[in-house]
C-alpha cells in the first residue's frame, strides 16, 4: 500500500501565519482610517476654529476703532471749547475782578452746550481760579505748585488731560483737560481746565449696540475703571482699580494696539480682548468678546463632528471586527480541514505502518490483546479472531521461565520498553525464535493506555547465522570441523593444557592414493570415500575430540585432556590411532565394486604450551611424513630426529638449485643382459656429487627436483648426457649396438616444451635415436592419456622407444596399456626380489610375462641379484634382466671398460 506524503503541518503553520497577517493588516487598516479621518476632522475644525476667531478679532478690533474714535471726540470737543477760549482770553486779556462775570457767564454758557463737561475753570497764573462755569463753586485749593499746573507754567505744555483724577471737593472722579492761555504776548498767563465727568462715557456705551458676550471699556493708563458696557456688578465703580499684569507689561512696552485673550479682571470670563490707546490722551479702549459665547457654535459644530467622527469609527470598528471575525472563522474552518487532512493521513500511515512486514500486537494495559496484523497473523499461525480477546501468554514456548518475563516486565514498567530475542510457538506447536519490541504507550495525563508488541520471525535469520557458521567453520562434503575450527581447537586445547595437567594429542592421517581413487573411480566415488572415512572414523572417537578435514585427503583429531602421564598418553593416543587404522582398512563398498583404503597416521603429543598451534602442526606433519616414508598403514608418533631430518631436507632443496647451476650431475649406467648374460644395453640413472655430502640417491632428490619443476633442466641434462653417449658409442663397433634406457619423469612428460626439448637434444646430439629407450610409469597415464599416447608417438615415429617402469605397482588399466606403442615391460624389483619367496609375487611376475607375450612387448626383469632369481627368470621365459648380479650402476667409461674387455 503506498501513501502519498502529506506535509500537513507545514500547510496549517502556513495557513495560521496568513491568517495572522490578515488580521494585522485589517487592524492596521482600520487604525490608519480612524487617524486619516481624525486629523481631517481636526483640520477642519481647526479651520473653523481659527475663522472664527479671525472674525471675532477684526470684530472687535472695529469695534475698538469705534470706541477710540468716540472717545477721541469726545475730547477734541473739550479741546475745541478750551481752544476758543484761550483765543478769546488772548484777545480780551485775562478777567480781573470787575470782568470776571462775564466771563463766568461765557463758561457757563460753554458748558451748557457740552453736557460731558461738567465745569469749565480759568486759572490765573498763580495758579488761582478766576472764573469757573458753576456759580456756586467753592474755590478749589490751590494747585499752584500742583505738577498738572506746573506742566503748563514751566514746561510750557500747551493742551494735557489727565487721567481719572479724584476732586476732594465733589467727591468724585474727572478727567481734567486742561489748556496753557497766554496774553497776546505769548506769556504765560494761566490755564482754563474743564472736568470731564466719566459717566459721560458710560452713557454713551449704553447707546452702543453691543453683541452677546461682547464687553466694551475705557480705562485710564493706570488701569483705573472708566467705563463699560455692559455695566459691571458691584464693586467695580468708576475709580476702581483694576488687576491685570499682562496689560500693564504692554502699556510699559509702549505699543499702541494689542489683542489677547484672558480671564476678565472684571467678570472672571474668557474673553478675547482687543485694547487700543485712544490717540494721545490718557485712555484705552478695551473690546472683548466672551470666547464661551464666540465658539459655542463652533464647539456644538465640534461635537456634532466628534460624534459624527465616533460612529464612523464605531462603524468602522464594527466591520472590521466583523471581517475579523469571519476571516478567524475562514482560518478555523481551513485549519480543522488540515488537521481532518493531517488525521486521514496519519490514520493512513498508520495503516500502512500497521501493514508492516513485522508483526505487530496491541493489547490493553491488562494485557488482553485487542487487534493485530496480518504478519503477526501470518507469523503465528492464528486468525486474528482466535487472538484477540486472549494474553499474549497463548503463544508462550516455555523455553523461557518466570524468572525471564518478570525481569521482562520490570523494564517495560520502568523505562517503557524491552527488546530482545525471544522463542514463542505457532498455532502448529512449531517454536520459533522472534525478535519482540514492547512499549507501553501512555496518554497526555501520563496515564497507561496500551501495550504495542512488534516482533520479527527471525528463524530464517538464525538458519542463515547457523549456515554461515556451519560454512565458516565447517566442512561441506564432511560436515567435519575445517582447518579454521580446527587450528582454533587446538589454541583453545592449549589454553587448557596448562589448567587441567593433562597431555593432549594432534593426530593427522592421510589416505593412500587417493588422487588415484579419485582419478579411476572418478571424483563421486572419491566423496563417497571421504565421506565414509570420515563416518567411520567419527565413530571411532569421543565427542570432546575434534575430527576435522583439513585438505582433500587429509584428516586429523585432536584428543584434549587424555592423561597426566606423558608415556601413558603415549599408550592411549596409539591405540586410538590403530583403531582408527583399522576403521580405514575396512572395505568401502561403492554401487559396482568395493575399495580397500590405507593410510598413514602422524602424531604430536601435546604436552605444554611452551610450543605453538604451529609448532604442533609443524611435528604433527612430520610425524606423518615419517609415517608415510616408513611404509603404509603406519603410525608414526613425532620424535625431534625427524625434526632435524626435515631441515636436512630443506637444506638438500637449497642444494639442488646450486647443483642445477654448477652441474654436479652425472650419469652412470646399469647394464642390461639377455639369456646368455650379454650386455645388450644399459640404464641411465643419475648421480649428484653433493659437495659435501658425497654422492646423493636419485631416490631422495628426484621427487625434490619434481617438487619445485627442476626436473625439466635436469631431465633435458639427462636426456643429452646420454644421447652424446650413443653418439659417441655409435662410433664404436663394439659398442655401436648397445641401448641406452634413459628415465623420464612423468612430470617431464607432461611438460609442453617437452617434445620441443627432446627434439633439440636430438638435433644437437645426432644420435641413432633406435638405440634409445625412454621409460616410463604407470603414472603418466593417470591423467591425461591421450595426450601423453601422442607424444609417446611423435617420438615413436623418430625410432625412439618405450620401457615401461616398475611394473605392477601402479594402477594401470590393461585395456589401455593394449593401445599405447610401448616396447618393454619392466618388472619391478620388489616383484623380483620376492620371486622365491612369495607365490603371489611369482604369479605376479608369471603373469606380466605372458601379458608382455601377447602385447608382443619385450619384457626385462631389474633388481635380479642372485643366480636362483635368475634362474627363475629364465625358465618363465623372461630373458632380460638388470641387477646387481650382472652389474651396479657404473660411469660410462667402466662400461666401456666391460665390453670391450679394456
Ligand atoms: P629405476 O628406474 O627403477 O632404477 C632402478 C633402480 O634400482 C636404480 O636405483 C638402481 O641402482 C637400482 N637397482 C638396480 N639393480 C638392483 C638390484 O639388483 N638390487 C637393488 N636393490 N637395486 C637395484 P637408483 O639409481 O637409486 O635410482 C632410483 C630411481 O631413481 C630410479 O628407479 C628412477 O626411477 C629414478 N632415476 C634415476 N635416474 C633418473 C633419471 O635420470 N631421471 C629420472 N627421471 N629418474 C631417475
Ligand atoms: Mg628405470
Ligand atoms: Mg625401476
Amino acid at each position: 500500500m503506498s501513501v502519498t506524503p502529506i506535509n500537513v503541518n507545514d500547510d496549517v503553520l502556513k495557513a495560521t501565519k496568513t491568517y495572522r497577517q490578515q488580521r494585522r493588516h485589517v487592524v492596521a487598516l482600520y487604525l490608519l482610517a480612524l487617524f486619516v479621518m481624525t486629523v481631517l476632522f481636526g483640520w477642519l475644525l481647526s479651520e473653523q476654529y481659527k475663522q472664527e476667531i479671525e472674525a471675532a478679532e477684526s470684530r472687535i478690533t472695529a469695534r475698538a476703532n469705534v470706541v477710540n474714535e468716540w472717545a477721541k471726540g469726545v475730547f477734541a470737543q473739550s479741546g475745541q471749547a478750551l481752544f476758543g477760549l484761550a483765543e478769546l482770553l488772548a484777545l480780551q486779556g485775562m478777567p480781573n475782578s470787575d470782568n470776571d462775570q462775564a466771563l463766568k457767564r461765557s463758561l457757563e454758557n460753554l458748558t451748557l452746550y457740552m453736557p460731558m463737561v461738567d465745569e469749565i475753570t480759568v486759572l490765573s497764573a498763580e495758579g488761582r481760579a478766576l472764573a469757573s462755569g458753576r456759580g456756586n463753586r467753592k474755590p478749589d485749593a490751590d494747585i499752584s505748585e500742583s505738577a498738572f499746573f506746573n506742566a503748563f507754567k514751566q514746561a510750557g505744555q500747551k493742551e494735557l488731560i489727565t487721567p481719572l483724577y479724584w476732586s476732594d471737593i465733589d467727591q468724585r472722579y474727572y478727567l481734567y483737560h486742561g489748556r496753557r492761555l497766554e496774553t497776546s504776548t505769548g506769556e504765560f498767563a494761566g490755564v482754563a481746565i474743564s472736568s470731564i465727568v466719566p459717566e459721560v462715557f458710560a452713557d454713551a456705551l449704553e447707546q452702543m449696540s453691543v453683541y452677546d458676550g461682547e464687553s466694551i471699556a475705557l480705562v485710564d493708563p493706570g488701569l483705573k475703571f472708566i467705563a463699560r458696557y455692559p455695566i459691571p456688578e458691584e464693586p467695580f465703580s468708576i475709580g476702581s482699580q483694576i488687576d491685570s499684569p499682562e496689560t500693564t507689561e504692554w502699556l510699559a512696552r509702549g505699543e499702541s494696539t494689542w489683542s489677547i485673550n484672558f480671564d476678565s479682571p472684571i467678570d472672571g470670563r474668557k474673553r478675547l480682548f482687543r485694547i487700543l490707546r485712544v490717540g494721545e490722551y490718557p485712555m484705552l479702549a478695551v473690546v472683548g468678546i466672551d470666547l464661551n459665547e464666540l465658539l459655542s457654535a463652533w464647539r456644538q459644530r465640534a461635537l456634532i463632528l466628534t460624534l459624527v467622527m465616533a460612529v464612523i469609527a464605531l462603524l468602522g470598528a464594527w466591520g472590521a471586527r466583523h471581517y475579523l471575525n469571519r476571516l478567524a472563522l475562514a482560518h478555523q474552518l481551513r485549519q480543522r480541514i488540515e488537521e481532518r487532512e493531517q488525521a486521514r493521513a496519519e490514520a493512513q500511515i498508520a495503516a500502512a505502518a500497521f501493514q508492516t512486514h513485522l508483526g505487530i500486537l496491541i493489547t490493553d494495559p491488562r494485557g488482553t490483546i485487542l487487534k493485530v496484523n496480518e504478519t503477526f497473523s501470518r507469523i503465528t499461525g492464528y486468525s486474528e479472531a482466535e487472538i484477540v480477546g486472549n494474553n499474549p501468554r497463548m503463544f508462550s514456548s516455555g523455553l523461557q521461565n518466570a524468572a525471564f518475563y518478570r525481569r521482562l516486565w520490570k523494564r517495560v514498567i520502568k523505562t517503557g520498553n524491552w527488546e530482545g530475542e525471544i522463542w514463542n510457538q505457532r498455532k502448529s506447536g512449531e517454536l520459533f525464535p522472534e525478535w519482540l519490541t514492547i512499549s507501553a504507550v501512555y496518554d497526555v495525563a501520563g496515564t497507561l493506555t496500551h501495550y504495542v508488541a512488534t516482533m520479527s520471525d527471525i528463524s530464517e535469520r538464525k538458519a542463515a547465522e547457523q549456515e554461515i557458521h556451519q560454512l565458516a567453520f565447517y566442512d561441506t562434503l564432511t560436515g567435519l570441523a575445517n582447518r579454521r575450527l580446527f587450528m582454533d581447537r587446538i589454541d583453545t586445547a592449549l589454553k587448557e593444557l596448562q589448567r587441567h595437567q593433562r597431555c593432549g594429542a594432534l593426530l593427522f592421517i592421510d589416505i593412500d592414493n587417493f588422487k588415484q581413487i579419485n582419478d579411476t573411480l572418478g571424483h563421486y566415488a572419491g566423496d563417497q570415500v571421504l565421506q565414509r572415512v570420515a563416518r567411520r572414523m567419527g565413530q571411532m572417537l569421543r565427542d570432546t575430540d575434534t575430527l576435522a578435514r583439513l585438505g582433500s585427503d587429509e584428516f586429523a583429531v585432536l584428543i584434549e585432556g587424555v592423561d597426566s602421564n606423558h608415556a601413558q598418553t603415549n599408550r592411549l593416543v596409539e591405540r586410538i590411532a590403530h583403531k582408527l587404522l583399522a576403521a580405514l582398512n575396512e572395505p568401502i563398498g561403492l554401487a559396482e565394486e568395493s575399495i580397500m583404503v590405507t593410510g598413514n597416521i602422524g602424531i604430536a603429543i601435546m604436552a605444554s604450551n611452551e610450543y605453538g598451534v604451529d609448532d604442533y602442526l609443524q611435528q604433527v606433519d612430520m610425524a606423518l611424513f615419517q609415517a608415510k616414508s616408513n611404509g603404509r598403514h603406519g603410525v608414526c608418533f613425532f620424535d625431534p630426529s625427524m625434526q632435524a631430518a626435515l631441515l636436512a631436507h630443506v637444506k638438500l632443496e637449497a642444494d639442488l638449485i646450486q647443483a642445477q647451476a654448477s652441474q654436479q650431475w652425472q650419469l652412470y649406467y646399469q647394464p642390461q643382459v639377455d639369456q646368455h648374460g650379454r650386455i645388450t644395453g644399459v640404464e641411465a640413472l643419475l648421480r649428484w656429487h653433493h659437495p659435501e655430502r658425497g654422492m646423493v640417491s636419485p631416490g631422495d632428490f628426484i621427487p625434490l627436483l619434481e617438487s619445485n619443476e627442476l626436473i625439466n633442466d635436469v631431465g633435458e641434462w639427462v636426456l643429452e648426457d646420454a644421447c652424446y653417449q650413443l653418439a659417441r658409442w655409435a662410433q664404436h663397433p663394439r659398442l655401436s649396438e648397445l641401448t641406452i634406457s634413459v628415465n623420464i619423469s612423468p612430470l617431464q612428460f607432461r611438460d609442453e616444451q617437452f617434445l620441443a626439448r627432446v627434439e633439440g637434444v636430438f638435433a644437437r646430439t645426432q644420435a641413432p635415436l633406435q638405440q634409445l629407450k625412454l621409460e616410463v610409469t604407470e603414472s603418466l597415464f593417470v591423467e591425461a592419456r591421450d595426450d601423453a599416447r601422442d607424444k609417446m608417438l611423435a617420438l615413436k615415429a623418430r625410432g625412439v622407444r618405450f620401457s615401461l617402469d616398475d611394473f605392477g605397482t601402479g594402477y594401470s588399466s590393461l585395456a589401455y596399456l593394449a593401445q599405447l606403442p610401448l616396447d618393454q615391460l619392466k618388472i619391478d624389483q620388489s616383484f623380483v626380489q620376492q620371486v622365491l619367496e612369495s607365490q603371489a609375487n611369482a604369479a605376479i611376475v608369471e603373469s606380466t610375462i605372458a601379458l608382455a607375450e601377447s602385447l608382443n612387448l619385450e619384457v626385462i626383469a631389474e633388481g635380479v641379484e642372485t643366480k636362483a632369481q635368475q634362474a627363475w627368470l629364465l625358465a618363465h621365459d623372461c630373458h632380460a634382466s638388470q641387477g646387481y648380479l650382472f652389474g651396479r650402476p657404473v660411469t660410462a667409461e667402466a662400461i666401456e671398460r666391460l665390453i670391450t674387455g679394456d
